[in-house]
């Protein structure tokens, strides 16, 4: 039985703060109700969400497209693993890869599970296919990454708060200055260079979006050196940047870019929105040269390629589709940058905005160990709008792409208010 008893807000999060690790600082509020844009606290306020569980609610909380899609295979079949075949596995597969344009696809659970794969697949394919010496493969990853927390990940990490007190990391890792092609070139160099492994915008750093240009010529300079191009989308994916994929960034078709790719990864990431934040779904997209080096044994999640997944993930998908929500992130997303550069103009508290589609940030005039954007924050969730600090001075604003013009127009009065009225 789920403990129905109606607790306050300040009685929720004592409870978490006593039984729960103290490995997230959340800002202080309760959510207990979602819907589209939406968010309520347990005492009843209505609030504008405009993280989307970053980046996972793409297609607005609870859709209900979505939770029916969920509800009915629940009661069908939920779980079966791989050690048998399911009746939606295949169609899951198919529908996926015919969406994105790859042979195959590997379906696994989180974000950062993707990644793993991805980088064990980038090794095997090495030693398979390009030839490099057993155990001497190496992967370049750029500075500033966020790829998740396992020690796969956090080896390629250069932020202390990520990797102090974890070691030691794992080897064969080349770490080099993110939308630097020089650096790139030099380090591709070296044939044992299997892959290079990069966010097209790096999100969880603060939305750092690279020199027009950088991703394709990366892509060019890895193809020119046998090396996997590998683009982790597991926050600027499904829509989140305007296009379907944030690598498709630099092409200049009106509608998504799945039929158009300029750049087109050898391994492509996926995750969160994939499953519009109902519950975790992640992939990784390559063609049959590349993903044909895993055998059977080799790799593999429990819960990877579940039914209830595979039904959650084709409607999550079918929204983003159906309701146009690149189109509708990529308008949406130049208004509320031009809004935002309004306030620069007119704040000394902003520095500046940055950012594609609904995947944005701004800079707050202030030291990176400063209280000064979490208080912003705060007097933002008073003025019933949340969002959260990254990396300190930064605040990122991504909000479900569901949301309408007028909708973001009240949005951006709610963030102006606050940061005028703000007395640091
Ligand atoms: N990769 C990127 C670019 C991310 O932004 C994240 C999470 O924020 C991850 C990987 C890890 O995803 P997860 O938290 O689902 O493991």
């Amino acid at each position: 039985m789920i403990d129905n008893a109606v607790l306050s807000s300040k009685e929720l999060m004592e409870m978490e703060d006593k039984y729960g690790a103290h490995n997230y600082h959340p800002l202080p509020v309760v959510l207990s109700k979602g819907e589209g844009v939406y968010v309520w606290d347990v005492e009843g306020k209505k609030y504008f969400d405009f993280l989307s569980a970053y980046s996972a609610v793409n297609q607005g909380h609870c859709h209900p497209r979505i939770v029916n899609a969920l509800t009915e295979q629940a009661t069908q079949l939920t779980l079966t693993s791989r050690a048998f075949y399911n009746d939606l596995l295949g169609k899951y597969e198919k529908y996926i890869t015919d969406y994105f344009k790859y042979d195959k696809v590997l379906p696994i659970n989180t974000g950062v599970e993707a990644v793993e794969t991805a980088i064990k697949l980038c090794r095997k394919w090495a030693y398979e296919v390009k030839g490099v010496a057993e155990n001497q493969a190496k992967i370049i990853f750029a500075t500033g990454n966020f790829h998740g927390r396992t020690l796969g990940a956090i080896s390629a990490s250069n932020d202390p708060s990520s990797t102090k007190g974890f070691g030691p990391y794992m080897p064969g890792y080349e770490i080099i200055p993110y939308n630097d092609l020089d650096a790139l070139t030099e380090a591709l160099k070296d044939n044992d260079v299997a892959g290079f492994l990069v966010e097209p915008i790096q999100g969880e750093a603060g939305v750092f979006v690279p020199d027009e240009g950088y991703l394709k010529k990366a892509d060019e300079l890895c193809k020119a050196h046998n090396v996997l191009f590998i683009a982790d989308e597991v926050q600027t994916g499904i829509a989140r940047t305007g296009k379907l994929l944030a690598t498709c960034g630099n092409c200049s078709c009106a509608k998504s870019c799945e039929h158009n790719p300029e750049l087109r990864p050898d391994i492509l990431i996926l995750g969160k929105a994939i499953s519009g934040g109902v519950f975790p779904v992640s992939a990784v997209l390559a063609d049959d040269p590349i993903m044909m080096c895993i055998k059977p044994g080799e790799h593999g999640s429990t819960f990877g390629g579940n039914p209830l997944a595979c039904a959650v993930a084709m409607e999550a998908l079918n929204v983003i589709r159906d309701e146009g929500l690149a189109e509708n992130a990529m308008h949406l997303g130049n208004i509320f940058r031009e809004r935002m550069q309004g306030l620069v103009d007119k704040s000394d508290l902003v520095n500046l905005v940055r950012g594609k589609g609904l995947l944005n940030a701004i800079v707050i005039n202030d030291s990176e160990d400063s209280k000064t954007a979490w208080n912003i924050c705060v007097a933002l969730r008073d003025n019933g709008l949340l969002a959260k600090p990254t990396h300190g001075n930064i605040i990122r604003f991504a909000p479900p792409l569901v949301m309408n013009e007028e909708q973001l127009n009240e949005c951006c009065d709610i963030i102006e208010k606050t940061i005028m009225d703000f007395k640091v």
